[in-house]
């Protein structure tokens, strides 16, 4: 099938692009990669009737580290995150998490702005930046405004986006400690069935200082499993902590079934996905990045 009609606009500027959004309201789309915009609107899924290219608006990409965080343009291509050594030495926990993250060609083209915006519960960014305590930021015509990643995404492709509102940038507090990324998922770079993002911060003593376990796949959003953490946080971590840690995982918030898996699957899977990562975010407390 083919696109609906649509009118293209390609501003140079975030400005130019919050005018044409603010103006064409509820009609107008950004398209960013176009990964999962275009294969929508090819199936009718998705009808913009105006199409505003952030594409040619270079303020949006790149990355920089800014104090004790890294700051990435929300049109930065995966790829390009994948391929970082800022992001390698800094946010490893988001290159690994983007390693599952589709094929080479539809990462060179995809955003790291464009899977946060488009909130696909089986994707893996959302995951891991909630794990990371990310901070985003949002711009509109009446200036910016900025949410932390675990309030961003609200259920299935919805987010606390405002109509006319674009992702700017996302701001990633730089990692301590180790972290880990394993999924679950039908082939290599497919959609996760179940995913888990760790990251745990040992202090000299050796008992837990920060640690953060999320959930993709499962529900309509990420899930936190602030249970499992409360039990890790002050712990001397051991493998035998980690398992009785990952006994209070919100079976509950395992919401999801479909026609790959059951949701009595998922609540069966879940926790041993759930040590793997924090077992290997344990064994890479002190290593340099992979
Ligand atoms: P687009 O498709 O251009 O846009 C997506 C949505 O976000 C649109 O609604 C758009 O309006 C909105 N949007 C984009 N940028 C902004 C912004 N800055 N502010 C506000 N709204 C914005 N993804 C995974 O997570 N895991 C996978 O395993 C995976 N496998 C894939 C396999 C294939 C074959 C393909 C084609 C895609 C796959 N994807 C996967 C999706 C891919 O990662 C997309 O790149 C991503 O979901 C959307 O990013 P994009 O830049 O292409 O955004």
């Amino acid at each position: 099938m083919k696109p609906a009609p649509f009118e293209y606009f390609a501003p140079r500027s975030i400005d130019e692009a919050l005018l044409l959004l603010e103006r064409h309201g509820e009609k107008a789309r950004p398209l960013a990669g176009g990964q999962s915009l275009v294969p929508m609107m090819a199936l009718r899924l998705a009808r913009p009737a105006v199409l505003v290219d952030l594409n040619p608006i270079t303020a949006l990409a790149g990355m920089e580290l800014a104090g004790e965080h890294l700051r990435i343009g929300a049109m930065t291509r995966q790829a390009e995150l994948l391929a970082s050594p800022l992001a390698r030495s800094h946010t490893p926990l988001l290159v690994e998490a983007l390693t599952h993250v589709g094929h080479p060609p539809t990462r060179r083209r995809g955003t790291v702005g464009g899977s946060l915006a488009h909130a696909d519960p089986s994707a893996e960014l959302p995951a891991a930046i909630v794990a990371l305590d990310a901070q985003l930021v949002l711009r509109s015509p009446s200036g910016q405004r900025r949410c932390a990643a675990a309030e961003f995404f609200k259920d299935a492709f919805e987010t606390t986006l405002a109509p006319g509102e674009l992702l700017a940038e996302i701001e990633v507090p730089l990692e301590a400690g180790g972290s880990a990324f394993f999924e679950l998922s039908p082939r290599k770079g497919d959609f996760a069935l179940i995913a888990a993002a760790a990251r745990l911060e040992l202090a000299a003593d050796g008992q837990c200082r920060s640690c953060a376990l999320v959930l993709g796949g499962v529900a309509s959003k990420p899930v936190r499993c602030f249970e499992v953490e409360r039990r890790l946080l002050g712990q001397r971590v051991d493998e035998q902590a980690i398992a009785r840690a990952v006994s209070a995982l919100p079976a509950e918030e395992i919401q999801t079934q479909d026609r790959q898996t059951s949701r009595d699957y998922r609540r069966r899977v879940a926790p041993v996905i759930a040590r793997r990562a924090l077992n290997e975010a344990l064994a890479r407390n002190g290593r340099t990045a992979q």
